[in-house]
């Protein structure tokens, strides 16, 4: 198959040009990365369900009226997206301890927080992603006052509706990070939502047993990460109950 060509190469997709100006297709790798790509692994399938589990996650979001840059999903690790401007920032949003708050407040991992807490990370390798404050992101130019309020406000949203979406199959939305984009339309600005949103990027957590089924299980060498991958995916009623079908994935299998 003739190949796309190809703008970038990021740790666990890649981005080619797409059919028309103004879109790109996002590729999903089944490579998996950690401590900022010290450790790195192949979870075989992983790329599969991570495109089908975005593509269902950015669907529902936009059904709520949260703009995105998903168009289709093109096959079984392509998807159509719409060319953004990125914002170079991380914004977490946590409704459970863990991971670096965890770790950087001494708060024991799995205490409910007092409220739904926002966070920012400026997005650079070299720095290690290092947390920064609003101080920070409009005295450097990264992103305005009111890009932030649009930021915050999408961010809490994504939350609120991703905690019920994954409280009605049994799985707590323990944090998530989130990247935005900058679209032009004509003199109009208007900031979507990028990236992806996976268990890559989610912690997911068991209801009831706080099982973890999400890239935690990769970080920590907990194993089985592709069947915690594949139970959310399950759980969303995307993969039939009955086995996976081909994870390995020809690449334009439907
Ligand atoms: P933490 O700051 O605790 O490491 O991560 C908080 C949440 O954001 C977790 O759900 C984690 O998966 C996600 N996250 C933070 N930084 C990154 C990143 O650079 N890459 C990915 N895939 N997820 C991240």
């Amino acid at each position: 198959m003739a190949r796309r060509r190809q703008l970038y190469e990021g740790k666990a997709k890649i981005l080619f040009e797409g059919p028309e100006p103004g879109t790109l297709v996002q590729y999903f790798k089944d490579d998996a990365t950690a401590g900022n790509g010290a450790k790195h692994g192949i979870i075989t399938g992983k790329g599969v369900l991570n495109n089908r589990i975005s593509e269902y996650i950015m669907l529902r979001l936009q059904d709520i009226g949260i703009p995105t840059h998903f168009i289709r999903r093109i096959n079984m690790r392509e998807q159509l997206i719409r060319e953004v401007e990125i914002i170079p920032l991380e914004i977490v949003v946590r409704n459970i301890a863990a991971g670096s708050i965890a770790k950087r407040l001494g708060i024991p991992e799995g205490t409910r927080l007092p409220r739904s807490i926002v966070e920012y990370y400026y997005k650079n390798d070299a720095l290690n992603d290092p947390m920064v404050a609003e101080e920070h992101i409009t005295a450097f130019g990264w992103a305005c006052t009111h890009d932030m309020d649009d930021m915050v406000a999408m961010a809490l949203r994504v939350n609120d509706f991703l905690t019920g979406l994954f409280a009605g199959v049994g799985i707590s939305l323990v944090d998530f990070k989130l990247e935005f984009g900058r679209l032009w339309e004509g003199e109009e600005m208007k900031i979507i939502l990028a990236d992806e949103i996976s268990p890559d990027n989610c912690r997911l957590w068991d209801s009831k047993t706080s099982e973890k089924l999400d890239k935690d299980r990769f970080r920590r060498d907990m194993g089985q990460v592709e069947e915690a991958y594949q139970e959310v995916a399950r759980r969303l009623g995307i993969l039939p109950e009955a086995g996976n079908g081909d994870l390995k994935g020809s690449e334009t299998m439907q």
